[in-house]
Parts: C-alpha cells; sequence; structure tokens
C-alpha cells in the first residue's frame, strides 16, 4: 500500500502539475481553507488528545500555519524566479544562472507534542516549493492524526498529498521507499534511525531534533519579567515543547527573587489556581518519567499531580548537580530544576557538559554578558530576555545544531529546503575559446597563466 502511493506520486510528480506557480498557490489556499473548515474538529481533538485549550490550540498550531502559508504566498512569485549569477571572465560571454526546482515526492514524519503545526508547517514549505508530499503523523495523538487526514483528503488527492498513519512499524515501511526527501521532527534517537535509513538511498535529510536547552538568568536581569517568561516557556503545552526552557542557571544573588516572581507569575496565569486548563502529559509513560524525575529531589514550588488527567503542576527543583537523573535527558515536561553560579564562565562550561541544545535563552540587560553566552555556546537558536517566541518569526529559520538537528524551515528557508537549485551555465555559440581543448602543451600553458 506504502509502495503503490509512493509510485503514484512520484508518477504525479512527472507529470509537472505540481511546479506552476498558480497550482502551488491554489494548493496553499486549500491546505487555509480546508484547516478553517476542520477548525471545530481541530479544538475538539486536541482537548481530547492533550486537553489543550481552544486558545492555546490557535496560537501554539493553527495561527502559525495560517500566518507561515500567508507568508509563502506573498513571497513565493519572487523565491520561484531564477537568478543570475556574474560570470567569470573566462565564460564571458555566456550566462550564469541558478534555478529552483522541486526536490520530487517527500516524506515528511512528525511528532505528538504540537501535532497539527508540526505536519503542516513543513508541508507548506512542501508545497510551495512543489513537491508531492506524504505525511506520517504522531500515533499518540489519533484524533489530531485523523483530523490530519480529514484535512488532506478533503483539499488533494492522494497522489499529491496523502497521509499515512501508523506508529514504528509503518515509519520503518515508508523509510524503505526512495524518497527525494526526508523532513523529520521528533527525538534525536530516532533522527538517528531516520538518517540511517535515508543514506540506503542517499536522500537528504532535515532533522528536527531535541535536547536541553537552559535558561540563563544573570544579576542585571530584570527578575519579574524573566520569571514570568520562563514560566510561560515552562507552561505551554505542559513544557512539552521541543525548545521549552530545560533547566535553569541563575545568578545566586538573584535566586531568591526569581523563586518568588515565579511563584506570582504562575498565580497570575492560574487564577484562583485553577490549572485545569493547562495541557495534560501525552501518555502514562512520559507521566511516570517525570513523576520520577521529581522523586528524591529538593521540591521547592508546585510538585503536586493528578493521575486521572496525568497533569504535572509546574514545578521547581532546587540546586540539581549534573549526575541528578532529571539532567541526564530532555525533561519534556512542566519541570525546571534550578543551578545557581557565581560566575558566568561556570554556565558556559556547564552548557558544554551537554550536547550542542536546540534553544537557549539568556536574561540580562548586560551586554557583554549576552555577547560572552550567545558568542560562546553553540545552539539551533534562541532569544534574549525571552523564551520560545524565536519560532514565530518566518524571517528567522528555526533549527537545530549537532545532536539538536540538521537543516533549519519557516519563512523562505522552508523553501529552500524542499528546493534543489540547479546550477546552470549557457554557453555562447558565437566564439570558441581554443585553449581549454587537447592537446596540452606547454605553450598553452604559458599563454593561459
Ligand atoms: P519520536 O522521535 O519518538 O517520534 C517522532 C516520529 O517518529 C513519530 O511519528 C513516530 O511514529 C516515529 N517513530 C518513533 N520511533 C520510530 C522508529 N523506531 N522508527 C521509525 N519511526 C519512529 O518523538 P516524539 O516523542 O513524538 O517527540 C518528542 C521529541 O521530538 C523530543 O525530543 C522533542 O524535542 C522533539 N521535537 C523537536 C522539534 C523541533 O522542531 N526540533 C519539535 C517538536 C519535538
Amino acid at each position: 500500500m506504502v509502495k503503490n502511493i509512493v509510485n503514484s506520486q512520484k508518477e504525479y510528480f512527472s507529470s509537472g502539475a505540481t511546479r506552476d506557480y498558480n497550482f502551488r498557490m491554489e494548493s496553499l489556499n486549500k491546505l487555509k481553507n480546508s484547516i478553517l473548515k476542520y477548525e471545530d474538529e481541530i479544538n475538539s481533538s486536541m482537548k481530547l488528545d492533550l486537553n489543550k485549550s481552544k486558545a492555546e490550540t490557535y496560537i501554539t498550531e493553527i495561527g502559525i500555519i495560517l500566518d507561515e502559508i500567508s507568508f509563502h504566498q506573498r513571497h513565493l512569485k519572487k523565491w520561484m524566479k531564477k537568478k543570475h549569477v556574474k560570470t567569470s571572465m573566462a565564460q564571458i560571454p555566456g550566462k550564469c544562472f541558478i534555478t529552483p526546482e522541486p526536490y520530487g515526492t517527500v516524506l515528511i514524519i512528525s511528532p505528538w507534542n504540537y501535532p497539527l503545526q508540526l505536519c503542516l508547517l513543513p508541508l507548506v514549505g512542501s508545497i510551495s516549493s512543489g513537491n508531492t508530499a506524504i505525511i506520517k503523523p504522531s500515533e499518540y495523538t489519533p484524533h489530531t492524526s485523523d483530523i490530519i487526514s480529514k484535512i488532506i483528503s478533503d483539499a488533494f488527492p492522494k497522489e499529491y498529498i496523502s497521509v499515512v498513519q501508523g506508529g514504528v512499524s509503518e515509519t520503518t515501511l515508508l523509510l524503505e521507499e526512495k524518497f527525494d526527501y526526508i523532513f523529520f521532527t521528533g527525538s534525536s534517537n530516532v533522527g538517528k534511525i531516520v538518517m540511517s535509513a535515508a543514506s540506503n538511498h542517499l536522500t537528504p535529510v532535515t532533522l528536527e531534533l531535541g535536547g536541553k536547552s537552559p535558561a540563563i538568568v544573570d544579576e542585571s536581569a530584570n527578575i519579574k519579567l524573566s520569571a514570568r517568561r520562563i514560566a510561560f516557556g515552562k507552561v505551554i503545552n505542559a513544557g512539552q515543547t521541543c525548545v521549552a526552557p530545560d533547566y535553569l542557571l541563575i545568578h545566586k544573588s538573584v535566586k531568591e527573587e526569581f523563586i518568588t516572581e515565579f511563584k506570582n507569575a504562575l498565580n497570575s496565569f492560574f487564577v484562583d489556581k485553577d490549572m485545569s486548563s493547562m495541557v495534560n502529559i501525552i501518555n502514562e509513560a512520559h507521566y511516570n518519567r517525570l513523576k520520577n524525575l521529581m522523586r528524591d529531589e529538593h521540591i521547592i514550588l508546585g510538585g503536586t499531580f493528578d493521575d486521572d488527567r496525568k497533569f504535572i503542576e509546574p514545578t521547581l527543583i532546587d540546586e540539581v548537580t549534573l549526575s541528578s537523573p532529571i539532567m541526564r535527558d530532555e525533561i519534556f515536561g512542566p519541570i525546571l530544576p534550578i543551578i545557581s553560579y557565581s560566575n558566568l564562565s561556570e554556565c558556559i562550561e556547564y552548557i558544554a557538559n551537554f550536547e550542542k541544545p536546540l534553544a537557549l535563552y539568556i536574561f540580562s540587560e548586560n551586554k557583554e554578558n549576552i555577547a560572552k553566552v550567545t558568542g560562546s555556546c553553540s545552539f539551533g537558536g534562541g532569544c534574549i530576555n525571552d523564551t520560545i517566541v524565536h519560532l514565530s518569526n518566518p524571517n528567522l529559520p528555526f533549527g537545530g545544531v549537532g545532536n539538536s538537528g540538521i537543516g533549519s524551515y519557516h519563512g523562505k528557508k522552508s523553501f529552500d529546503t524542499f528546493t534543489h537549485y540547479k546550477s546552470i551555465f549557457k554557453q555562447s555559440s558565437i566564439f570558441d575559446v581554443p585553449f581549454r581543448y587537447m592537446p596540452y602543451t606547454d605553450k598553452k600553458l604559458n599563454i593561459i597563466k
């Protein structure tokens, strides 16, 4: 079945239909209209899968996709143009240009944490670049995956864009096929499996992965704002965000104030401590993993949970060490461990203990400190005096480095990701320079030199 879909997409791609500008624009419109048509069902499936509220669903899923579609529609004509570049002296009067072309048939594999956005945002890039696509959403958000199937089958024929649902075995079958591009979002471990499968066909990949993203708060920072923005990053989607601040490095002189302000921020987010609107932990395995991470740690705020709805209260854990279990892997939950420091260099050394993170956040009013951290730590992207919101600007390419990913997307970068740039030299037939032809004599060499 998978093979049939791939073959029909390759045939459809060969027809040339997807390359046309009007076709791409119309397809982006169809995607937008289908999302809007199913908006109520998207909201109810997000509620069922994650307890995600309507507002959070719009802000973190639907709104981001609609903005991306508009951005692509505004710029597509310009992006599709061939670009003339300088011709070297030896090639005059020929002409050189670079022309964008779609890769062909692409595979998009997505995780569960932003189940709609992480399927459809890369799809926008695939459509605007003129590819056909197969989408494999996550098996852990079955209601949303069903709606994604409806959105897509309502708008597009299978030979152009289709959804294959399933888990490891279905993805493994898909990965046996020869795709022209694979776009994967998920964990670093599965990223390695995807890259290894892609290498069998020399298929290029984008890997959008995770990691432990630090937040640093120095002694010059606005503590009230820092606490509010870090709390936002840890609470939205219950911390199940690839760019959530994973742990906090804070100057010891402002730690107590930060803890008070963090508490105040939570009180302002959840009136009367009603956290019923907060997203739940995705499944039993992750819920138990997070509960275990809190065990034996010094909890200074939060720490309660609710087995019935798999809910974990936003939690602060004081002074963890490098060997604490919570510092081993990406937390992916609403728990923030705190490590205090005296000297900024300690932070840089501390961060170097981990793989390169997807994001880094520095809260500071001190230009030198900001430059020191952003200049010496390697990370995918991030914010100064904020968390997470860097990913909402289509002018900022989004992606990791090292263990947190390969490649990037959003905005023009999405178009580039799904595009092969073909370099072409158009030779003139008016005259022919003889030097390049054999025989290669010393006399020729002297003239050329
Ligand atoms: P995951 O890697 O377990 O799963 C991602 C996808 O891969 C799913 O569709 C799943 O069905 C498939 N998959 C899982 N195991 C597989 C296997 N053995 N072989 C083939 N396919 C397999 O990730 P997840 O738990 O769904 O998502 C959480 C991870 O994703 C976190 O590490 C997070 O940081 C990362 N993430 C990264 C970004 C980003 O943009 N960089 C965004 C969201 C999540």
